[in-house]
C-alpha cells in the first residue's frame, strides 16, 4: 500500500490556510469549515453489517436507559437497535454497497480525510476505494490477531502503514502495561509507526454483550505510564482519552509531553453538556488544547462524521483556532505529515 503523497502535499497547501484564518480570526463560535483529518474511523468489512437495519440513538449512554436484569441485556440492547426511542435515528446500511457510499458521500460533503481501522484485508480493499481520502490503520488485539512480532514488522513494512491501531486489549481484559504488548511496543517505536489505543468506554454493557472480558477499571490512564517510561520515543495517542477518568488523563499529559489524546467517538457517547463540560472543556482548560486529535468512531452508520464534526463545531467555549486545532492541525503534527 502506497504513502499517499499527493494527499499529503494537499494537507499540507489546504492546512496552511486553515491555520491562517484560525490565527486572524478570535470570534467564538464561529463553525470551522477546512479541511478535517478524522483519526479514527473503523474500516468495516461486509461480514460486519448485520443484516437488517439496525438504529443508532445518540447518545449512547441513554440508549438503553435502565435495565431490569430479569432480562438479558442484549434483548434490551437489541431492542434499542431495532425500535429506536428518539426522534432522528440514523438506519446502518443493508448492502456493502450502500455502507460504501454513504461513507464517501460523508468523507466528501464534510472534507475529510479518515484514519481508518481494519484488518489488512479491508484496508487493502479501502485504499483501491476511497484512494487518498483514507489513512491505513491497521487494528490489532492480543488474542483476536494472532500476529507475531516478525509478521506484524513485515506487514507494516511490507504495505507502508504508519498506524498502528486501535489497539483494543481493554476487550479481551489486558491491560495497556501488559508484558505481552511490550514487544510491539518496541516494534511500533523503531519503525516509527504510531499507535492508537483504547482506554475508555466501549458500548454500554459491553461485557454482557460480545466482550465477556472487557473491564472498565482498564480505562484508567495510569495504567500508560509504564509503557511511556520504558518506550519514551513511542509515538501513541489515547483513543476515547480513558474517560470518564479526567484527572488522571490530564495528570498524564501534563507529565508525558508527547502523549496525544483522541476523542474518538465520545462526543456522542454522552449528553453533550457533560461532555462539553466535564471533558473538553475541561482539557482544554487544563492546557492540552494542542494534543487533542479528532475522531467519530464511525462504524456501521457512517452519518456519525457529520454528527461528531457538529458536536465539536457547536461547543461555544472552543475559539476557531482551537477547533482548527483539533479538527487538523494537532493531527498533522502528530502524523508529522509537515516534514514529508
Ligand atoms: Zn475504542
Amino acid at each position: 500500500m502506497r504513502i499517499q503523497y499527493y494527499l499529503i502535499l494537499f494537507i499540507i497547501l489546504v492546512g496552511c490556510n486553515a491555520k491562517k484564518n484560525g490565527g486572524k480570526n478570535d470570534v467564538d463560535n464561529e463553525k470551522y469549515k477546512g479541511p478535517i483529518i478524522d483519526m479514527y474511523i473503523h474500516a468495516e468489512n461486509e461480514n460486519e453489517l448485520p443484516p437488517e437495519r439496525m438504529a443508532m440513538c445518540i447518545p449512547l449512554s441513554t440508549i438503553v436507559p435502565y435495565h431490569d436484569p430479569s432480562e438479558e441485556f442484549s434483548n434490551a440492547w437489541n431492542k434499542a437497535l431495532t425500535n429506536p426511542d428518539c426522534e432522528n435515528p440514523i438506519w446502518s446500511p443493508v448492502s456493502y454497497e450502500e455502507y460504501l457510499e454513504r461513507v464517501k458521500t460523508q468523507l466528501d460533503k464534510n472534507n475529510v480525510v479518515a484514519a481508518a481501522s481494519g484488518t489488512l484485508e479491508t484496508l487493502i480493499q479501502y485504499d483501491s476505494i476511497f484512494d487518498d481520502k483514507i489513512i491505513p490503520s491497521l487494528k490489532f488485539r492480543i488474542g483476536r490477531d494472532s500476529l507475531s512480532v516478525n509478521l506484524l514488522e513485515s506487514i507494516l513494512s511490507d504495505n507502508k502503514i504508519k498506524l498502528l491501531g486501535e489497539v483494543s486489549n481493554q476487550y479481551n481484559g489486558i491491560a495497556p502495561n501488559d508484558s505481552r504488548m511490550y514487544p510491539y511496543y518496541e516494534l511500533a517505536e523503531k519503525l516509527d509507526v504510531a499507535v492508537s489505543i483504547h482506554l475508555g468506554s466501549g458500548a454500554p454493557g459491553s461485557a454482557y454483550l460480545f466482550s465477556p472480558d472487557y473491564l472498565a477499571a482498564l480505562s484508567n490512564p495510569l495504567l500508560l505510564e509504564d509503557v511511556l517510561k520504558k518506550y519514551p520515543r513511542l509515538r501513541i495517542s489515547v483513543n476515547h482519552y480513558g474517560e470518564p477518568f479526567i484527572d488522571e488523563m490530564i495528570t498524564m499529559l501534563y507529565h508525558y509531553p508527547q502523549l496525544y489524546i483522541n476523542i474518538a467517538g465520545i462526543q456522542w457517547c454522552y449528553p453533550k453538556e457533560y461532555f462539553y463540560e466535564y471533558h473538553l472543556k475541561k482539557l482544554v482548560d487544563a492546557g492540552f488544547g494542542k494534543r487533542i486529535l479528532y475522531g467519530s468512531d464511525t462504524f456501521i452508520w457512517p452519518e456519525l462524521i457529520e454528527e461528531s464534526i457538529s458536536i465539536i463545531n457547536n461547543a461555544e467555549f472552543l475559539t476557531y483556532e482551537q477547533k482548527a486545532d483539533i479538527f487538523y492541525n494537532n493531527a498533522v503534527r502528530y502524523l508529522r505529515l509537515e516534514n514529508k
